[in-house]
């Protein structure tokens, strides 16, 4: 079996504890990838000592060449596409089709940094004394810790160290414990493409040590997370009692609204897209859809039968649609919720069962479930699953049902009625609307973020996110050779 090592201090080492966990793929257990590094506190203390070191060149390096480190990565992720791709999904089941869309994201996220390398806008505004110029700047904080979820391996880390790395701090990158060898790749091309070694250490682990590790370390003032609501919570605690600067991306329950007047084919399209792709393991996954009464039997009916008719198989095969669930403590919180559902005396219209039979029985497979007629307020209603499970209603306050969740990432709404489609812009309580599109399909060029408990008010992606990665300092520069006192010279009146 292949054993993978950490990036620490610019060489691939051992953990300081000689042990390891096991990668496979979900699609077929037996299918090793791998063993990967089990690190501790120790390791992060002597990344956390690379990377101050990395961070002293780093910052120094001008924004323009620290973009063009990047525009390489951007480079070398394209020509290695089909293969991270490839791996990607042996590692974490979604279809290649998928993955390939993941690597896409990390690719546009790699171009539009490196061009930012050529503006990270500062102001110059009029000072409000005489030969004197006031301007604002950015500046690099210092190590970031960079912690990231398994559902998207390539293009979330791309989406926090791209702008991390090109706003001149140094990561120390801590990938989920389901997707190591994507991070380990990345990590490799982030070398070959000429990043200084000590900018980046890559240390794997599980998240309640290593993580953890991070988390808790004095000398790491900043922290991007991306994982469940739940971990955010204690990753939060932490890190507001250590007084560190926080991005927090989590959880999300996102419902897809279809109105009596809607193109009924272009919402099935996008209710299939946005709750069975990915295994339903996406932040922005449709949980939910919300059907007004006119509509809602006929749709029922369409939905039903297509959704029974969605290959499961191996992702790297051609002609799968959907792939495994990523672990099997993934595929068990599925089936609490179907047990929860019928509890709660739901109709399960299809699914709710491991799925079964040829080059299925060695993976994570569960058959696209739909449950209707499930109330607002119920558990099947408010709680993330993170599984191939959609709830439907019928409900003539859409808006109000979609806003009565803890969480706020995206939401969607099919109708041919202009009103209907700004109103839903303004008054759907999430970070992302989508009008006759899925509740996926974010673009890396725009802020991609939620509310409510899905995050902490800021975002990745786009413009934003530069400023969460760095620090507005200020300078003034008085050239008029005597002191002049703000607030108060400018305000003595004309002298007599
Ligand atoms: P998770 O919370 O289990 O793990 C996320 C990461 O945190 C992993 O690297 C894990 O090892 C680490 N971790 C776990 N415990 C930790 C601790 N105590 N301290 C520090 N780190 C710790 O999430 P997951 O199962 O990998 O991903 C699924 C979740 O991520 C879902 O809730 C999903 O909605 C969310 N997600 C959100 C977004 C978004 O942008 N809002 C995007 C993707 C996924």
């Amino acid at each position: 079996m292949k054993t993978f090592r950490n990036f620490i201090a610019g060489e691939w080492v051992a953990p300081s504890s000689g042990e390891y966990f096991e990668n496979r793929n979900p699609a077929d257990t037996t299918d090793v990838i791998g063993r990967f590094p089990l690190s501790t506190a120790a390791d992060v203390d002597r990344a956390v000592a690379s990377a101050k070191r990395g961070f002293r060149e780093w910052s120094r390096t001008p924004a323009p060449a620290r973009g063009d480190v990047l525009r390489r990565v951007g480079d070398l992720l394209s020509q290695r596409k089909d293969e991270i791709a490839d791996l990607m999904t042996r590692e974490m089941g979604k279809p290649v089709a998928e993955t390939k869309g993941d690597v896409q994201e990390g690719i546009d996220t790699a171009y539009y940094a490196a061009s930012e390398g050529r503006r990270l806008f500062g102001h110059t505004v009029p000072s409000e004394l005489r030969d004197k110029w006031a301007m604002s700047f950015r500046r690099p904080i210092g190590v970031a810790g960079i912690i990231t979820p398994f559902n998207f391996p390539l293009a979330i880390p791309t989406w926090k160290m791209f702008p991390a790395l090109l706003c001149g701090n140094a990561c120390i990158f801590k990938p989920a414990e389901d997707v190591p060898h994507t991070g380990t790749v990345f990590v490799e091309i982030l070398l070959e493409a000429g990043l200084p070694p000590e900018v980046i250490q890559l240390v794997h682990g599980v998240g309640e040590q290593e993580g953890k590790a991070i988390v808790d370390h004095p000398e790491i003032p900043l922290i991007s997370f991306t994982g469940s609501t739940e971990t955010g919570r204690i990753v939060g605690e932490t890190a507001g009692r250590m007084h560190k600067r926080l991005s927090l991306e989590m959880g999300g329950k996102n419902a897809q609204i279809v109105m009596d007047d809607a193109n009924l084919e272009l919402a099935l399209e996008g209710v299939l897209w946005g709750a069975f792709g990915t295994t339903g393991q996406r932040c922005t996954a449709t949980s939910r859809l919300i059907l007004q009464k006119g509509i809602h039997d006929r749709f029922l009916g369409m939905l039903v039968d297509k959704a029974k008719s969605l290959k499961l198989g191996d992702g790297r095969k051609e002609g799968t649609d959907i792939g495994p669930l990523v672990s099997r403590n993934a595929l068990e919180k599925v089936e609490r919720y179907i047990d929860i559902g019928q509890s709660e005396g739901n109709d399960l219209l299809c699914g709710g069962r491991r799925a079964t039979g040829k080059g299925l029985d060695k993976g994570f497979f569960f058959e696209p479930t739909i449950f209707a007629r499930v109330e607002a307020g119920q558990r099947l209603e408010q709680e993330e699953i993170f599984g191939p499970v959609l709830s439907v209603s019928d409900a003539d306050e859409a808006f109000r049902v979609n806003n009565d969740v803890k969480y706020g990432l995206s939401s969607s709404i099919y109708t041919t009625n202009v009103q209907d489609a700004f109103r839903a812009m303004n008054e759907l309580e999430n970070g992302i609307t989508y009008v006759n599109a899925p509740t996926i399909g974010a673009e890396a060029h725009l802020p991609f973020g939620g509310v409510k408990q899905t995050g902490n008010g800021h975002r990745e992606g786009g413009w934003e996110v530069y400023e969460f990665y760095s620090e507005t300092k200020v300078g003034y520069v008085d050239f008029s050779g005597r002191l002049q006192r703000a607030q108060i010279d400018n305000y003595l009146g004309t002298p007599d």
